[in-house]
């Protein structure tokens, strides 16, 4: 039976809200489903204000519109990431600059931020890879120093933490997504957690196509109007009523998730210790989420053969990221700082093993192929 690499979780009271918020006649967005999520994600993580949105494509895209950037402006970023943390800007008329990645966590490397700010950057785009922290201590630093607005792309890190604090909620804005391939789901949604009060008013009324609808619901203006730029970018209540029954069980998708990562982690030890694989780092500090577990192999010709050994024992691994400076579009709307040779080396390495609710059952036979493959002959290895 054929493993797949992802496999979305229902709890099972999702249809149960739906069919609440089809009772109450509510399907258009902000009725009372969203506003339990959000009411949920400002107590978790902290953010002053979370609003949902249908994607956090969706809360990156307003996030780059709250910066208030002007064409040429320029944007500190991972290429090692998805292209909806460029491509928000980018539609702002913004340069993306690409930074190199560190090598144990595979995060923007905060050592090498400074030396890409020019008089035009703006803002730093922090991306927790793999829903583990970046060292948002040095980030928020050097921001600060340099006045830049951080906006953390934190697609990956519900209720994941950076020493004290929650990933999303530490920059002044972060985003979240909830697309079915994340801990916690919705088939699509997201989330804008604004963390700077300042921007908050403006969030709301770029939310709801630049009117100042919300003020008027509140009773703070008497009647509502075009005010800003703006856009339809929250999801249906329908959307939310099948986050919520997610949220409520957040906590337990977690541990699962922990739980599988763990066993994972436990049982290629003998592997990396045999210098055939790196696993993931966690550094001290990071309380990470289990969005995902990856193995580090030696080059590109190991990771395409491993892949295809998996493949023929019926399990899906995947590998991730082509790196955006090297994508036809980066190269024409991008810069790179440097040449970027570890963005370039890892993410030809990086494979991700299959992680999902579910798998506890048959993650056995994963780690007895994953650990046949890479221990045998026909993928010759000599880490040294
Ligand atoms: C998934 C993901 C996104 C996009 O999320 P959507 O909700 O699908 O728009 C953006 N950035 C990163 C790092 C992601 O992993």
């Amino acid at each position: 039976m054929m493993i797949p690499f992802n496999k979305p979780y229902l709890g099972g009271k999702e249809l149960w809200n739906i069919a609440q918020a089809h009772a109450k006649g509510q399907m258009a967005g902000d009725g009372s489903f969203t506003k339990q999520c959000q009411a949920w994600l400002e107590q978790r993580t902290g953010t002053r204000k979370a609003l949902l949105t249908h994607s956090c494509t969706a809360a990156l895209e307003m996030a780059a519109i709250l910066a208030d950037l002007q064409p040429g402006d320029e944007v500190i970023m991972p290429s090692y990431t998805f292209v909806s943390t460029a491509n928000a800007f980018v539609l702002r008329g913004a340069v993306p600059v690409f930074v190199d990645i560190r090598p144990d966590t595979l995060n923007l490397d905060e050592r090498k931020i400074e030396a890409a700010i020019t008089p035009r950057t703006r803002a730093i785009a922090p991306v927790h890879y793999a829903g583990v922290g970046c060292d948002m201590d040095a980030i928020m630093a050097i921001a600060e120093r340099h006045g830049l607005l951080v906006i953390e792309d934190a697609a990956q890190g519900v209720l994941a933490r950076y020493r004290d604090r929650t990933l999303g909620a530490i920059g002044h804005l972060g985003a979240f997504s909830f697309h079915e391939t994340k801990n916690i789901i919705s088939g699509e949604g997201g989330a804008l957690l604004i963390n700077d009060p300042a921007l908050a008013t403006r969030a709301e009324i770029i939310r709801e196509k630049g009117t100042n609808r919300s003020q008027f619901f509140r009773g703070q203006v008497d009647k509502y109007t075009w005010v800003d730029i703006g856009s339809s970018y929250l999801p249906g209540e329908i959307i939310a009523a099948f986050l919520w029954a997610q949220m409520e069980e957040a906590d337990a998708i977690t541990a699962r998730r922990l739980a599988l990562w763990e066993r994972y982690h436990a049982a290629f030890e003998p592997l990396e210790r045999a210098g055939r694989v790196r696993r993931p780092v966690i550094p001290d500090g990071c309380g990470h989420n289990a969005h995902m577990y990856y193995l580090l192999l030696r080059d590109l010709d190991d990771r395409t053969a491993f892949i295809q050994a998996m493949r023929a024992e019926d399990i899906h691994c995947v590998f991730h990221y082509v790196p955006l400076h090297s994508a036809p579009y980066g190269q024409k709307v991008g810069r790179a700082a440097d040449d970027l040779p570890l963005t370039t080396d890892l993410a030809d390495r990086l494979v991700r093993l299959p992680l999902w609710l579910g798998l506890e059952e048959q993650q056995k036979r994963v780690i007895e192929t994953a650990n046949r493959v890479l221990g045998a002959d026909r993928i010759p290895m000599s880490y040294t």
